[in-house]
């Protein structure tokens, strides 16, 4: 074990599924002692156990501000700081142009926006010189999908706000990268409101466009974060880190 996060406190936002709980499994494998975050208290149950040590779960919802207060007092209470914020909780629905809802549009900008700029701006009082924080976009921030726009457009919004950030943050020497995973399966898959067989029938049809000719893993992305957390990137600011095979950049 490498040990690249030795003595880090860290915070997983909707680290109880797909690549929340892979980043998790990984900061806890690289030393840090971790906070994680999700709706329903069963699947955080689940997660605490699978990841077996040095772990916190918080249950909460991410676009309700008072969740978000419960949290950083507890992470407060509990470790007195914050070193790293993967802000990875969210998701979205297909929706094309012609049938988006106000619901569809309240409930992607909540989860995905609001909640995640109120989960950075809530934690900064417990974040020290040097911490690294971490915003989860999506290649959908740069390109376009059929009936996908909103969720896009919320990842665009995440994008910027790293650019924003480092400048914002720019006294308190804190560093803000987004990272942009491409085709991931993961359980939100199912939640785009897919069948397992839609769902494998994406995958086939989206793995041979990406030049590695493979969709990718939530491991995969998990070591990108734990790149971004670390050390090793410690002159990488503002970036937006692409995990996709290469699919975004042809
Ligand atoms: P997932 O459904 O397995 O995990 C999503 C997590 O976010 C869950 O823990 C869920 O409980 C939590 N979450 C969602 N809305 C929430 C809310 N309002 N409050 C609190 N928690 C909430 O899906 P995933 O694929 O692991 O997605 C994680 C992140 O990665 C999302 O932001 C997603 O947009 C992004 N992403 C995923 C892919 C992919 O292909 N899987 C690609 C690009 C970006």
């Amino acid at each position: 074990m490498s040990g690249k996060l030795t003595g880090k406190i860290a915070l997983v936002t909707g680290g109880n599924s797909g690549i929340g709980l892979a980043t998790a499994q990984r900061f806890v494998a690289e030393g840090a002692y971790v906070f994680i975050t999700g709706r329903r208290q069963n699947d955080l149950d689940a997660a605490v156990k699978q990841i077996g040590k040095n772990v916190t779960a918080v249950q909460g919802d991410v676009s309700n501000l008072a969740d978000i207060d419960r949290l950083f007092a507890a992470i407060k209470q509990e470790q007195g700081h914050l070193d790293v914020i993967f802000a990875n909780a969210g998701g979205g629905e297909i929706a094309p142009l012609g049938s988006i809802t106000e619901e569809h549009f309240d409930k992607t900008f909540n989860a995905n926006v609001k909640g995640l700029l109120f989960t950075v701006q809530k934690a900064l009082p417990l974040l020290p010189e040097g911490a690294s924080i971490i915003l989860n976009a999506s290649t959908a921030s740069t390109v376009g999908t059929p009936a996908f726009s909103v969720y896009s457009a919320t990842k665009a919004a995440v994008r910027s706000f790293a650019r924003n950030w480092i400048l914002d943050l720019k006294e308190r020497k804190i560093r803000v990268n987004a990272i942009s995973p491409g085709v991931v399966p993961t359980p939100g898959y199912t939640l785009l409101g897919l069948s397992e067989e839609q769902v494998q029938e994406f995958v086939n049809s989206q793995a041979v466009t990406i030049p590695l000719g493979r969709v990718g893993t939530p491991d995969e992305i998990a070591k990108a974060v734990v790149f971004l957390a670390s050390d090793d990137s410690s002159f990488v600011n503002g970036i937006e880190l692409f995990v996709d095979g290469g699919m975004a950049q042809i």
